[in-house]
């Protein structure tokens, strides 16, 4: 089982964002901004190009409900979408709060936010999605 498949099942704790039957969001635990969140399908996929068209379209409609619901709870001009997958193999697409491009940028170093911070972060994100 993959390590965000444990996630989603709970095994793992995670700062929840969002959740259905299919899709599970959570806060990225190295974010390279505040409110950086993954947005997974349950199903375990290694490569997000080999979900079936239904399947990859649902994860981009939850995702752009959970991008909205990020859009409220942090203060940002966009949130950006970007799909890497290099490290993780589960298909998961990263919700970015932007400010400039450079929020962008994976290479930099990542953020270290408070367990605190994070649980406030994944609970106000939480708030804006169930509303
Ligand atoms: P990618 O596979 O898209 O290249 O990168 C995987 C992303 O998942 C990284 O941004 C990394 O910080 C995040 N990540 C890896 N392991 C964990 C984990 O156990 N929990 C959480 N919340 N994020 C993780």
């Amino acid at each position: 089982m993959s390590i965000f498949s444990r996630i989603a099942e709970g095994e793992i704790p995670s700062y929840k964002c969002a959740e259905d039957e299919r899709f599970y969001a959570f806060l990225d635990i190295n974010p390279v901004a505040e409110g950086h969140t993954l947005v997974i399908p349950r199903r375990e996929v290694d490569y997000i190009f080999d979900l079936d068209d239904e399947e990859l379209s649902a994860l981009h409609v939850f995702a752009a409900r959970v991008a909205r619901a990020v859009g409220r709870a942090v203060p940002c001009r966009k949130v950006g979408m970007a799909v890497l997958g290099l490290e993780v193999p589960h298909a998961h697409i990263h919700l970015i709060p932007l400010q400039g491009e450079g929020d962008m940028d994976f290479r930099k170093e990542k953020l270290h936010l408070s367990d605190e911070r994070m649980r406030d972060i994944a609970a106000r994100i939480a708030e804006e999605f169930a509303k």
